[in-house]
């Protein structure tokens, strides 16, 4: 057992150095009572095995791989434990005398629960525990308190409560650690950053469109700053689902691993528009930003926002079942190649633009298949390079028009929406390679290409590529209907709930 006692700080959504004030704190800590510092990341294979794709397992390898340089340049290292969070840190409490722990606050229940039985065990064990908010640039319990604890349900009303709030200055670690706080060498020993065939098979070993990791954030995100010009004229609705490239930064799953700091984000998006004529949220970059604070806040405020029942912000909806619909959307066989170019590419790599998963999400509940939001959340859980508790909720019930959202005659049109920014389909020849041969005329609408035609493009529909598994122009107008029957009966719930006065 080691002699000398320990501070932890438990990295989470927190993968980085930069503006880590938990972690600054730990070392600090470390510092002041010569005491080791042991930085950890905990891994559950549970988990990695049945919630975590291929892509984001990748994402994350690399983010700890990362991490563990940029401790060492600190002179320290990362120490990955394997096993559940709340089993393994209780015995590292005892093996490395633990007395004082860091970590970040989040709202995601998993670790809301994980915190609740550390805290237990660490009060057990006098052990002091310090948490920071540095996942959002405001503190999203803060602004619910400043809402009388009601939760903000306009993007309006949430700009409203944080317009005055001053966010405070990134911090930075320059310091090393002295000699004496390192942890033995020895120690590492079974807590090495895993390598991917601990995970996967060999076969999956295929680089990743994007690599993880601290310093590919950073360098992301000062290419993007360095474009005043562009980030002054960003507005949302004008980037496009289907470019090649991607239109907008992909910071997302940077800033969902915590390899990138919001708050810098923030500051730099502020310097990049001083002084400069800019676009305003909800379409600029800020504006973007602060959507992601708003469901934030909205998540934190409402029990059971990852489902319908027992949300309160969430319209109940008699979704269907229909598993070999759900099946063909997420492997991108609906028959309606846009939509599946979008799921295929989020497949492969990891990341679709947000409008394209607008398409995918309306596609999937109200406007297509009327199949449940919470369903099309898992395999956006599973596949996700970004994948955030929250967000994911929250914008999937945005789309289903579950809440925040009401227009749900508003509906994605698989054939003419993907035109507006790809007229030759150059998108859908990438992801649907069947269909690479296919004449313009009939790229979005494959079916309606004579015979002759699907003939010499060397792909018949209902043999290289699926029919149709509806008819969007009949079915959408049906579930719009359903839609306004749904909503008449929540509202006459709401009203039959109401005391009278
Ligand atoms: P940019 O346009 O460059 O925006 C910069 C940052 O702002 C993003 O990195 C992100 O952190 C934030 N942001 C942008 N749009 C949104 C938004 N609508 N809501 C919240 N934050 C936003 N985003 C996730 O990070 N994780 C998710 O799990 C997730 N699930 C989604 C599910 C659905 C059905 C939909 C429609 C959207 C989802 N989003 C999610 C939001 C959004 O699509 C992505 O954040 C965005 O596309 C990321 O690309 P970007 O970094 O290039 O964004």
């Amino acid at each position: 057992m080691t002699k000398v006692p320990s501070v932890i700080h438990w990295f989470r959504l927190d993968l980085r150095i930069h503006d880590n004030l938990a972690l600054r704190n730990a070392i600090n800590e470390a510092e002041n009572r010569k005491h080791l510092l042991r930085a950890v990341y905990v891994i559950d294979p549970d988990i990695i095995k049945t919630k975590v794709g291929v892509n984001r397992l990748k994402f994350l390898l690399q983010s700890l791989q990362n991490l563990d340089e940029n401790l060492r340049k600190l002179n320290s290292c990362l120490y990955v434990i394997r096993g559940k969070a709340t089993e393994e840190l209780p015995k590292l409490f005892d093996k490395w005398q633990v007395k004082f722990l860091t970590t970040q606050v989040d709202i995601d229940p998993e670790y809301v629960n994980q915190d609740v039985i550390i805290e237990k065990v660490a009060e057990e064990k006098d052990i002091f525990i310090v948490k920071r908010v540095q996942h959002t640039v405001f503190d999203v319990h803060s602004v619910l308190k400043k809402n009388n604890g009601a939760i903000p349900l306009t993007y309006q009303k949430f700009l409203s409560l944080v317009t005055d709030i001053q966010v405070k200055e990134c911090i930075e670690i320059t310091k090393k650690l002295s000699d004496h706080c390192k942890a033995p060498e020895k120690d590492l020993k079974g807590y090495e950053v895993p390598k991917l065939d601990e995970f996967l098979d060999e076969s999956a070993l295929e680089p990743c469109k994007y690599p993880g990791g601290e310093t590919e954030a950073l360098k992301r995100l000062h290419m993007y700053m360095a474009k005043k010009q562009w980030v002054c004229q960003f507005e949302k609705p004008n980037t496009s689902p289907n470019s090649i490239e991607p239109s907008t930064t992909v910071l997302s799953p940077y800033i969902s691993h915590g390899c990138l700091s919001v708050k810098l984000f923030y500051h730099k998006l502020k310097e990049a528009e001083s002084g400069s004529k800019h676009s305003q949220p909800p379409v600029s970059l800020m504006g973007q930003l602060m959507w992601r604070e708003f469901y934030y806040t909205a998540g934190a405020g409402a029990k059971n926002f990852d489902k319908m029942v027992g949300n309160p912000v969430c319209t109940q909806i008699p979704w269907g079942k229909n598993d070999e619909h759900l099946k063909a959307w997420a492997e991108g066989r609906t028959g309606y190649p846009f939509v599946d170019a979008i799921m295929r590419q989020l497949k492969q790599e990891g990341w679709i633009h947000h409008l394209a998963r607008h398409m995918v999400a309306c596609f999937l509940t109200r406007g297509d298949l009327w199949i449940s939001w919470e369903e099309g959340a898992k395999v956006f859980e599973d596949y996700l390079l970004d994948y955030d508790w929250s967000l994911n909720a929250g914008n999937w019930m945005w789309l289903s028009a579950s809440a925040f959202f009401y227009k749900y005659f508003r509906v994605y049109s698989p054939v003419a929406f993907g035109k507006k920014t790809d007229k030759e389909g150059l998108f859908i020849r990438k992801y649907v390679p069947e269909l690479k041969k296919y004449p313009t005329a009939f790229i979005y609408e494959p079916w309606k290409a004579p015979k002759s035609v699907q003939v010499s493009a060397g792909c018949i529909v209902g043999e290289g590529y699926p029919k149709r598994i509806v008819d969007h122009d009949k079915i959408h107008k049906e579930n719009m209907q359903k839609m306004a029957a749904a909503y008449r009966a929540n509202k006459e719930k709401k009203a039959i709930k109401r005391p009278r006065s």
